[in-house]
Order: structure tokens, then C-alpha cells, then sequence
């Protein structure tokens, strides 16, 4: 390990923290400067939770964030809960964040066709994270001729219900999909999630479903636009190079990748894209958040 020391210009985030020593996950100095960072997106499981239980720093983190003032929102591809459902365990797992500080590819998903197709219909798979965002942009939910189906997570999917998105599909309806997740994280092991929901429905109807949430960049433009921030002086973080990385780079955002997640340092030189900054884990990143004058 080595230690290097990125200072960004005046007022600009600054971070001192300890980076692997080997060449392909160090950052040049010129990626890591830019605009002071004054917003940040953050990923939540593998970032600030590991299923239930608190990432070491991340409590500081949100502390930090809230007593500096800066904007931020915490991502989450989940569609089942909704911001509420999410503060209550975020609370659970120590963190206290206020409702409007979350935001999930449900919401993402619903803002999406709002602005596509404002006050228009859709049959909804999916539980009350996805549901209630639907209903609070206006749609109507329903299972007669309607303008999308939307598919999102859900641990009680019913084949009649499989079967009436097939067949309204194959009558014309749009497919959209809250993200592609092939599977989810249990402690008894793999969860079948939407996106392999979406290829049976895919199968079936020969149609793909438009993804709104990560890797989709539209999940960080939206979140953005959300908290009314800007991608030169916003900062994404996550733990997974395919999706939060990635998308946080597509649009335009710097990043840090933490390694407390899916994503281990042997993998992180093997991506054809980088990271901003590569840390151990969100604890080194408390650092870079501006205290206030
Ligand atoms: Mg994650």
C-alpha cells in the first residue's frame, strides 16, 4: 500500500487516504482534480450496509454529509422498498438519514415515465416501492390495455401474473424493467431478481424491456436532477466497477470504487474503465467531505 495524497484545488475535496501501490488501480493526478466536489451519490448495500449490518464509517459518512450541508442521495437498484421502508432500516443498521435522501431504481423508473408519458397507465409486477412511486408521479395501475408493463422486485412473483404481462405485451404494451439484476444477495445464498424475471418475459415475448436503474446512467442523471446537482461537482460512489462505476462515469460524474463490496482489487485493473479513486472502504472517503467554514 501506498500512501498518496490527491488535493483538489481551494475549497475542493481532498483525499488523503492509502491507494493500492500497483499501477493499474493508481489515478493520475489530473483525473482526480477538477471542480470542488459539492454533492455525492452513494450506493448503499456494499457501501453503507452489508444486508443489515453498518460498513465501518459509513454512519461518520452521512454524519459529515448532513453537518456540511452538502447535497447527496444514497442509490439503491432495489426496487421492493420504498423510501421509507429503506430509512426504517437504514435506522435499524444505526444510520439515520432523512426519506429524501433515498432514492431506488423504482423511483428512477416512475420519474422516467412520467417525463416520457405523464399521467398514463401501467401493469406494475412488483411490491409497494414500486407501486406507491407509479402512483405518486399520477400513473393508473392496471391490468386492461395499458401504456407499460413494468417489471420490478418482488420475492412473490405469481405466474398468472407472469402470464398477463406476457400476453399484454404481445397486445403492444411497452416493457420496462426498475433494473437488471440477474440475481440479489441472501444469507442462504442467490435470489432469482428482475432481471432474470425479465429474460423469462423476454423469452416468452421475444421483446427486452427498457432497464431504468444502474448501469443505465439514466439513474445517475435523474438522481442528479433530483437533488439539482451537477455531474462536474458531484461524486458517485459504489462498490461495483459493472454498474456503479460505470454508469457514474457514462454520466460524467467522478467515482470511487470502495472494496468492502462485489468488487475485489484483483478485478478492478481487468475493467477497460477506471475508477477516480480506488479506496478500501467508505471510512477513507469521510475525508474528502468538506467541513463547513
Ligand atoms: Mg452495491
Amino acid at each position: 500500500m501506498a500512501s498518496v495524497t490527491y488535493g483538489a484545488s481551494a475549497g475542493g475535496a481532498h483525499l488523503c487516504t492509502s491507494l493500492a501501490s500497483h499501477d493499474d488501480v493508481q489515478m493520475s493526478d489530473e483525473r482526480a482534480e477538477g471542480k470542488p466536489v459539492v454533492s455525492w451519490l452513494t450506493d448503499m448495500d456494499g457501501v453503507l450496509v452489508h444486508e443489515e449490518s453498518p460498513i465501518p464509517g459509513a454512519s461518520q459518512f452521512i454524519q459529515k454529509l448532513v453537518e456540511s450541508g452538502q447535497r447527496f442521495l444514497v442509490l439503491t437498484n432495489n426496487s421492493m422498498f420504498t423510501p421509507r421502508d429503506l430509512v426504517a432500516r437504514l435506522h435499524r443498521s444505526g444510520l439515520e438519514l432523512p426519506e429524501e435522501a433515498l432514492w431506488t431504481s423504482a423511483l428512477a423508473t416512475a420519474q422516467f415515465l412520467d417525463e416520457q408519458r405523464s399521467g398514463g397507465s401501467a401493469f406494475a409486477i412488483g411490491e409497494v416501492g414500486l407501486t406507491t412511486a407509479l402512483h405518486e408521479v399520477g400513473y393508473v395501475l392496471t391490468n386492461r390495455d395499458p401504456d407499460y408493463v413494468v417489471l420490478g422486485e418482488t420475492r412473490t412473483y405469481s405466474f398468472e401474473a407472469i402470464t398477463r404481462a406476457i400476453r399484454l405485451i404481445d397486445d403492444g404494451a411497452r416493457f420496462i424493467a426498475t433494473n437488471p439484476d440477474a440475481t440479489g444477495p441472501s444469507r442462504e445464498g442467490a435470489l432469482p431478481a428482475t432481471g432474470a424475471v425479465a429474460a423469462l418475459i423476454t423469452r416468452a415475448t421475444g421483446v427486452e424491456p427498457y432497464f431504468v436503474g444502474k448501469p443505465n446512467p439514466l439513474m445517475m442523471r435523474s438522481a442528479l436532477n433530483r437533488i439539482e446537482a451537477h455531474s462536474e461537482t458531484t461524486v458517485m460512489i459504489g462498490d461495483r466497477m459493472d454498474t456503479d462505476i460505470i454508469s457514474g462515469l457514462e454520466a460524467g460524474l467522478r467515482t470511487v470504487l470502495v472494496l468492502t463490496g462485489l468488487t475485489v482489487r484483483e478485478q478492478v485493473g481487468r475493467y477497460p474503465y477506471r475508477a477516480t479513486w480506488v479506496v478500501d472502504s467508505i471510512a477513507d472517503v469521510v475525508d474528502m467531505v468538506d467541513s463547513p467554514d
